[in-house]
């Protein structure tokens, strides 16, 4: 057999597949698992969301290849969404580029820009996606730990002098992922100082920027001055419409890079079909009171989750945005004896910490993606099989 490539063996196996693994071995037993550990909404699409799918579908000119930057139809919703909702304005045929699900664009902006031996600066814990997509460009990431004492946003005056220049890309996230953390105006305004100061292009993945509670309105790093010179940002529909498995998401900002990541789309993938195309415009254009339904339902949820741990010996706040409660392991365990106590215990999966990166170690992460009678079962479980906790 041919040997698999190094860029290939280089990868941390996929934290989820080992996850899967064990919950089905254990539902070949007939375990009841509830599982708290993938973020991928349980609620389904709306309907008109999916009578837009379906009407679009039935349209042969859908059935060809589509433009692989996209509709300008949806590039369009994409620049009005963000005129709405944050008051920037974009031009949607150099501003804007439609991707297969942003994780495809956050995988493939590393292959435009990355050279072998560049450096990337990554965020730990963090969504895995930055550090693999450099080292499949062979760059190098740098990690820019996210610390409890910093408010889980990285330290920029920590960042080496030397490393600030050899730097290429700066990954960035809020509302976070798997911190729940968000940004406040000052950190996106010292961010572009740093990119401008050293050239490095930032790439502000925001997207959990609809999934906040409590009046909380996150802002786009595009909001900011200066931030269009510097960097783009990369959207979905996946998280706040229910639209995970359709792929549909988008990078915006500085055309020349939006324009260099077209570029590499149209020689790797053939974009996005025009039927999934018409359903996100109306994601984006059309009625958006299942934002305020979504948030409503998680932060429900993060209620139970929050409080369920706190009765338990924890002293958490309650995260302001995302579908996610981060919490540090109690005193006696690592991220994943505690992750597999309760799991082998309670059979309710939490994600272990690690799994995000080295400076997650100590933490666990519950996805508020099932409902709030499981998650309310999940607890009952817990406090009755593992009682009280010290930390
Ligand atoms: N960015 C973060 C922080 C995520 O958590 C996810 C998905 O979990 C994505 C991006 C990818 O979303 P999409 O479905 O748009 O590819």
């Amino acid at each position: 057999m041919v040997k698999e490539a190094e860029r290939l063996q280089k990868l941390p196996p996929y934290l989820f597949a080992r996850i899967e693994k064990k919950i089905a071995e254990a539902k070949a037993q007939g375990i009841d698992i509830i599982s708290l550990g993938i973020g991928d909404p349980d609620s389904p699409t709306p309907k008109y969301i999916i009578e837009k799918l379906k009407e679009t579908a039935e349209d042969a000119v859908n059935h060809q290849y589509p433009s692989s930057v996209g509709m300008l139809s949806f590039r369009e919703a994409v620049a009005d969404y963000y005129n709405k909702r944050f008051k920037v304005s974009l031009d949607a045929k150099t501003e804007v580029v439609t991707l297969i699900g942003s994780k495809e664009g956050i995988a493939h902006i590393s292959w435009c820009y990355l050279n072998p031996g560049d450096v990337s600066l990554v965020p730990d814990p963090g969504y895995p996606v930055y550090g693999i997509g450099s080292l499949l460009a062979g760059a190098e990431p740098y990690i820019m730990p996210l610390k409890a004492e910093n408010g889980f946003l990285p330290d920029l005056t920590a960042i080496p002098e030397e490393v600030a220049h050899k730097a290429k890309i700066m990954f960035i996230n809020y509302p976070n992922n798997p911190t729940g953390a968000v940004a406040d105006e000052q950190f996106y305004l010292d961010v572009i100082a740093f990119a401008k100061k050293y050239d490095i292009l930032v790439c502000h993945d925001a997207a959990y920027q609809d999934l906040a509670f409590d009046g909380y309105k996150p802002p786009s790093f595009l909001e900011f001055p200066g931030a269009k010179e510097v960097g783009i940002e990369f959207g979905s529909c996946s998280k706040p419409y229910n639209m995970t498995g359709w792929r549909i998401g988008w990078a915006a900002g500085r055309p020349e890079v939006i324009e260099a990541l077209g570029r590499l789309k149209s020689n790797v993938d053939s974009g996005a079909f025009q039927a999934v195309q018409y359903a996100g415009t109306v994601a984006l254009s059309g009625p958006q009171d299942i934002i305020e339904e979504m948030s409503q339902l998680y932060a429900e949820r993060r209620d139970i989750v929050v409080d369920g741990l706190n009765a338990m010996g924890w002293t958490l706040e309650k995260p302001k945005a995302t579908i996610y409660v981060w919490a540090p392991v109690p005193k006696g365990y690592d991220s994943i004896s505690f992750a597999e106590e309760v799991f082998e215990k309670t059979g309710v999966v939490v994600t272990p910490g690690n799994g995000y990166g080295d400076n997650g170690e100590g933490y666990f992460r519950v996805a508020l993606t099932v409902s709030s009678e499981r998650i309310e079962e999940a607890f009952t479980r817990m406090k009755e099989t593992l009682g009280k906790f010290e930390f």
